[in-house]
């Protein structure tokens, strides 16, 4: 099928209790291996990519393999802008036709990223195109995006945000970071609820690779019903990589190599869909 939006699949999430699993990609492997698992696990599904994975080859490309791929699936595939750092950049995605944007202005003050978000949700609307923002600062670093040492979200400001922005979803900062955890980190399941319980929108988890799967699983009762994956998937194409280039060093042919590290992120990603419990939500 054509791809579609987020906004109906995020909310058929919140209210059935699930979590829709979104998987960065950085190649046409990496999102055959993803729409592969969500077609065997009956699963709705996003693929995304970050502003310096759009830099590497074009919104273009990646919006006609992850199309391309969509049309020939029987579930459900939207295609999100991870972390949009400009009004600029969500402009190019919406024109590539990006079916959801993510602007995270977080990185600005409370009213600058009430600014920058409430300008690309106008942008998106007649599109009718869902817009995810970011409040608080998720920790961590990936690719060129650094939290330091992240931000709680605030439930009031959440509140508040929210009204006046008019966004679909929103990202909020409860302990999570981004790239790989140093230790197993302590999340504030109990400040998720206070966000939960005065904002009605669906919420959304980043810096879930490495977090245990009761971790992901509590966000996810307590309201979480988009979790991004972006680390793992990476380490995933990697290690089969390596495994066959270890194995086989005069391999020459990347189809060689590159069907392994498919088959790694398929693995992987199907077992992520089983912890959201969105595989036969489709
Ligand atoms: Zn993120």
């Amino acid at each position: 099928m054509p791809l579609v939006t987020t906004e109906r699949m995020l909310q058929k999430a919140q209210k059935e209790g699930y979590a829709v699993g979104a998987f960065n990609v950085e190649n046409m492997e990496m999102a055959q291996a993803v729409v592969s698992a969500a077609e065997e696990l009956k699963a709705p599904v996003i693929i995304q990519t970050t502003p310096s994975t759009v830099r590497y080859a074009g919104v273009d490309l990646y919006y006609a393999n992850v199309a391309a791929l969509a049309k020939k699936a029987s579930v459900p595939v939207a295609m999100h802008l991870d972390h949009g750092s400009s009004f600029e950049l969500a402009a190019q995605a919406l024109r590539a036709g990006y079916t959801s944007i993510m602007i995270d202005g977080s990185h600005e003050p409370f009213e600058g990223n009430i600014e920058v978000t409430g300008r690309v949700v106008s942008m998106a609307k007649p599109n009718e195109i869902p817009v995810e923002a970011e409040l608080g600062k998720v920790g961590g670093k990936e690719d060129d995006l650094d939290g330091g040492n992240g931000g709680y979200t605030d439930p009031m400001e959440a509140k508040e945000f929210v009204e006046r922005t008019g966004v679909s979803s929103l990202a909020v900062a409860i302990g999570t970071a981004h790239g790989v955890y140093a230790g197993e980190p302590k999340l504030d399941v109990e400040r998720l609820k206070e966000i939960r319980s005065v904002v009605t929108i669906p919420l959304v988890l980043h810096g879930a690779s490495g977090l245990s799967d009761e971790a992901v699983q509590a966000c996810i009762r307590e309201g979480i019903c988009k979790v991004n994956f972006a680390t793992e998937l990476r380490i995933a194409y990697s290690n089969g990589i390596k495994e066959v280039l270890k194995e086989k060093p005069d391999t020459f042919d990347p189809k060689a190599y590159g069907k392994v590290g498919r088959e790694r992120v398929a693995e992987l990603v199907k077992n992520r869909m089983a912890v959201c419990g969105c595989a036969g939500k489709a």
